[in-house]
């Protein structure tokens, strides 16, 4: 490993300062190069597209990065919306849309409703080294949307290991502690520790 310096794939700052907070003062983190387009998000993995816009970005500004995905996997839908979750009710769909259209797809479904929520965070040095981490939650997928917190599929996302809430019902503590995000944030401490 070279250096405490770490880039992440993404320009959002709430998830420098999240990273920031959780990594401590021995790490300066850096938001997506604001030169460097967009990764096409093309691969059919979450390992894939987290790895390619892990080694984008780290050939770019010469340095670690940091980049991850996250995919809502659906039993009776064969696992979709899958790689194709942000994007599942169009291109421009928002969380709204996208959960309505969960909602109408899983209408028909008697009995199980399954799902899991995974995140893969790649890690790519400049050398190429890369260290791949996923974290998982499982639970049900809701008749209907309940609670106000959280986002994306929040309000029909109830985790198994809780008491019956969904994530948007939760706090947000009480959410990161099970979640698959959390989770794959906890494993990749674990490694660059
Ligand atoms: P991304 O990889 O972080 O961009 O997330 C991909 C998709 O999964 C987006 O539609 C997010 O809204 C959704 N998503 C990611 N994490 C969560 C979560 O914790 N709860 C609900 N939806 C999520």
């Amino acid at each position: 490993m070279s250096g405490r310096a770490l880039t992440l794939a993404t320009a959002n700052p709430n998830k420098v300062v999240e990273l920031q907070q959780l990594l401590g003062d021995g790490w300066v983190i850096a938001r997506r190069p604001s030169d460097l387009a967009d990764t096409i998000e093309d691969r059919d993995t979450l390992a894939g597209n987290a790895l390619k816009k892990a080694h984008e970005v780290s050939a770019h500004a010469r340095s670690l990065a940091v980049a991850d995905d996250t995919g809502l996997f659906v039993d009776a839908l064969d696992g979709r919306p899958g790689v194709w979750t942000a994007r599942y009710a169009g291109p421009a769909a928002t969380a709204e849309d996208n959960v309505a259209k969960l909602l109408v797809e899983l209408a028909g479904v008697t009995g199980a409703r399954g799902a899991h929520f995974a995140t893969v965070i790649a890690a790519v040095w400049p050398d190429g080294t890369e260290v791949v981490v996923e974290g998982r939650v499982d639970g049900v997928i809701a008749d209907e949307r309940r609670g106000e917190g959280g986002f994306g599929y929040d309000p029909v996302f109830v985790p198994v290991e809780g008491d019956g809430r969904s994530f948007a019902e939760m706090a947000a503590e009480e959410k990161n502690r099970i979640s698959h995000r959390g989770r794959a944030i906890q494993a990749l401490l674990d490694r660059l520790a």
